[in-house]
């Protein structure tokens, strides 16, 4: 099989990023036919020390405009992915699928106002591309971001986000921007403090957004944990807020990360 026929291609690695002992960014060339829109996911595929390859699913952080793939990774302990892709440095070889996929886009809703994006850990990452690409900001009056993770240290992208209100194609959009850090274990100054499901039912989060969250004006898109995903969905169909299909157009749009 040639390299054109191949259902992959070869990418170099050309940054790696340390946040925490469990927690890396890693910044990748990308091929010119390879085309995303902004929430998608692309398949990794690493080799492992026996010569075989895993693939997994990443989410990626950078925008559909941007010449290079920024990708953001947990490390799980004895995961068969991850204990090879933390081990990379930049100068390495990183397979991605030629394709994309996922349907945590911005064309999963129809209409709506204020746009939720609730994210735990690295489930924050296809948000960070839909907030750099320039749709979201013409799109919605409010957009709230909200980044549950357990310590303060794993608040990872902190000067992208600080740094969007800065970016000259976004300037006299960025006022629409709200972002909500909150903390499971630990009290931070500039973070609100508990589970994303236990702040929607005591109102917190509402609050701190400063508006409700509702199904005429609201759309929400979850990301990450599971248990997160599913809890956050009870409580948004207490409020008749549906997943969006294609044959019945809703409020939520979800991505499990496992
Ligand atoms: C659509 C999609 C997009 C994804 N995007 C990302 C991404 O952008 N960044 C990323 O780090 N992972 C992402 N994942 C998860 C990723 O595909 C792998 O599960 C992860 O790399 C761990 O691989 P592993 O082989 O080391 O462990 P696995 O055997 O795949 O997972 C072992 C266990 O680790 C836990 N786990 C897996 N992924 C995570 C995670 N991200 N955060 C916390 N706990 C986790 C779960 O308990 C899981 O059962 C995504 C998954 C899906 C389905």
């Amino acid at each position: 099989m040639t390299a054109s026929e191949e259902k992959f291609t070869r990418q170099t690695l050309l940054d790696v990023q340390p946040l925490t002992p469990s927690l890396f960014t890693l910044r990748a060339t990308r091929d010119p036919g390879f085309r995303f829109r902004a929430g998608q996911f692309a398949r990794l595929g690493v080799t492992k020390a026996d010569g075989s390859t895993v693939w997994r699913a990443y989410s990626m952080v950078s925008a559909p405009h941007d010449e290079f793939l920024e990708f953001f990774s947990i490390v799980v302990p004895g995961g068969e992915f991850t204990s090879e892709l933390s081990r990379l440095e930049a100068g390495d070889t990183l397979m991605v699928d030629r394709q994309a996929f996922g349907y945590l886009t911005l064309d999963r809703f129809v209409d709506g106002r204020d746009l939720w994006l609730l994210s735990t850990g690295t489930g924050i990452a296809p948000f960070l591309s839909i907030l750099q690409d320039f749709e979201v900001w013409e799109r919605y009056e409010r957009i709230i971001l909200v980044y549950s993770v357990r310590e303060a240290r794993e608040l990872a992208y902190q000067a992208l986000i600080e740094g969007l209100a800065g970016r000259e194609y976004l300037a006299e959009y960025a006022h629409k921007l709200q972002f909500i850090a909150t903390v499971t274990r630990e009290h931070h100054p500039r973070a609100l403090n508990g589970r994303i499901t236990h702040l929607i039912e005591n109102g917190e989060l509402e609050r701190a957004a400063g508006v409700e969250l509702t199904a005429e004006h609201s759309r929400v898109m979850l990301c990450g944990n599971p248990q997160m995903i599913d809890d956050t969905r009870q409580l948004l169909k207490a409020r008749d807020m549906q997943l969006s299909l294609s044959r019945r157009p809703g409020q939520v749009a979800v991505e499990n990360y496992w």
